[in-house]
């Protein structure tokens, strides 16, 4: 079964399939911009797109996928921060990268294969406006500003459709459109490619042939994009705030400069909500991964709560959905452990017939992720450990791998229950199923000198941090 991801371009689902001769799939996804800590609905985005790339590389093997994600390092809000704490814009964005790239590992998010920065691929956006400029589609502006002419661009406005929403075009852009720049335009729907050098910039400035200034935000994509993917790529993704106006201009750049189509497949997974409501800094309603570990949640269950929901489906946020989540995750680390206990290291498990296979067939249906953790459940409901197969094994593990969801015993363990511990519930479960009492006994005695009671169920058992007297 091949992968289906609906495509924000042609409003379909499509398979995804490399279009390239070497059979290398091309995966563009933007990336933050690092002046502050990423929220949770920023990864909301990174963790769907992180199913996406294991999706890809359960397809096409990891050898066959290339994901680059950039990071935005230089922008108004990354200089506006250097400037109020009075230190160098490198060493900010640097503390902020450093602190994303944490959180994406806690995240369990697998690290892109190239992760280029705006600050440095200068050049590679200079040779492009330049390109731009040659062709006709940008002009230079009195204060030595660079913008690109959308009426020069056909196809402007297809992504988004502004135009077919019956919107006039450079009102619909006028909002999204920075006052300070409006004076130095031709119209008001064109954006900027570089941005001439303002006193608030500092020393954050760089020389081109139209002045000292620094690159305005989109092209850098398109820049990074064709230098490390090529002109064609084969996805493009980010939050849908992204759609309009930074994709529409980055297809207007990058299909003007190179002259051939940008990008294959689009798709922009939705917002998530807090408590009902937008996330905004001025509602206070902001969570950070650091917020919610200091209220004692695993980020595994901050990873389970974001895919609870349908990507492209708004998704409301709350604690709850997170103390659900969490148990949902301790379920699937105990089914886990008695699927290993019973059929050893599940790499060595070979592939067969199992329901758990249809958890990734799930995903591959448009990233359906509710309907792949309702699947994973049911299955786990249906196969007790005991009467698991290993093909079983191969495909709850090849699962959760997609789902991205680290059931290693060090994770858990670390988090809530001690490894010591674990290993005695497991002794004593099957001493119990030997119908060997006394052992079971004794072992019920050794979990409650470290502090733990076993609560015994009728088709397992959980663990509990034993109460005080
Ligand atoms: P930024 O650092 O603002 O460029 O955002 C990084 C990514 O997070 C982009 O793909 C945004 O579309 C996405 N994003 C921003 N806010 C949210 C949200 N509330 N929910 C989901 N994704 C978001
Ligand atoms: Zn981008």
């Amino acid at each position: 079964m091949a992968i289906k991801l609906f495509d924000s371009l042609s409003r379909q689902p499509r398979e995804l399939t490399p279009s390239h001769s070497d059979g290398v799939y091309r995966f563009y996804n933007c990336g933050p911009t690092v002046y502050a800590p990423a929220h949770i609905g920023n990864f909301r985005t990174f963790v769907v797109n992180d199913v996406i790339r294991r999706l890809l590389e359960l397809e096409f093997g990891p050898d066959r996928v290339k994901h680059v994600r950039n990071l935005t390092d230089v922008d108004d809000k990354t200089i506006r921060r250097a400037r109020e704490e009075g230190r160098p814009l490198a060493e900010v964005t640097k503390q902020w990268t450093d602190k994303f790239h944490a959180d994406c590992a806690a995240l369990n998010c697998l690290p892109p294969h190239i992760e280029p920065t705006a600050t440095g691929h200068i050049r590679e956006q200079v040779d492009m406006i330049d390109v731009l400029m040659q062709k006709g589609h940008a002009y230079r502006a009195a204060d030595g500003s660079v913008y690109f002419k959308v009426s020069s661009f056909d196809g402007y406005g297809r992504l988004s459709r502004v135009k077919e929403r019956e919107l006039q075009l450079g009102s619909a852009l006028a909002g999204k459109t920075h006052a300070a720049d409006a004076d130095e335009k031709e119209d008001v729907s064109d954006f900027a490619l570089w941005k001439s050098h303002k006193p608030d910039d500092g020393d954050n400035g760089w020389d081109s042939p139209w002045g000292r200034g620094r690159p305005g935000w989109h092209i850098e994509c398109s820049a990074m994009s064709k230098k490390h993917l090529g002109e064609t790529i084969d996805l493009h993704t980010g939050g849908v705030d992204l759609l309009f106006p930074h994709h529409e201009n980055e297809i207007a750049q990058s299909e003007c400069c190179n002259g051939t189509q940008f990008s294959k497949h689009w798709y922009h997974s939705e917002h998530l909500l807090v408590d009902g409501k937008k996330m905004s800094k001025s509602l206070g309603n902001l969570y950070t991964l650091d917020e919610l570990v200091a209220k004692g949640f695993s980020p595994m269950a901050l990873r389970y709560a974001l895919l609870a929901g349908h990507p492209r489906k708004q998704l409301n946020f709350t604690l709850d959905s997170l103390h659900a989540a969490e148990s949902a995750i301790t379920t699937l680390y105990v089914y886990f452990s008695k699927l290993v206990q019973k059929h050893g290291d599940p790499a060595r498990a070979l592939a067969g017939a199992s329901p758990f296979s249809e958890v990734v067939d799930a995903l591959k249906n448009d990233l359906n992720t509710p309907a792949a953790l309702g699947s994973l459940f049911s299955s786990l409901n249906k196969i007790k450990p005991e009467n698991s197969t290993p093909s079983d094994l191969h495909a709850f593990t090849r699962a959760t791998y997609a789902l991205g969801i680290l059931l290693k015993a060090e994770i858990r363990e670390e988090i809530t229950i001690p490894r010591e511990v674990t290993a005695l519930a497991e002794k004593r479960w099957a001493a119990k199923q030997a119908k060997d009492w006394p052992a079971a006994d004794a072992l019920r005695k050794d979990i409650a000198a470290l502090g733990w009671s076993m609560l015994d169920r009728k088709d397992g058992y959980s663990l509990e941090p034993a109460k005080k007297a």
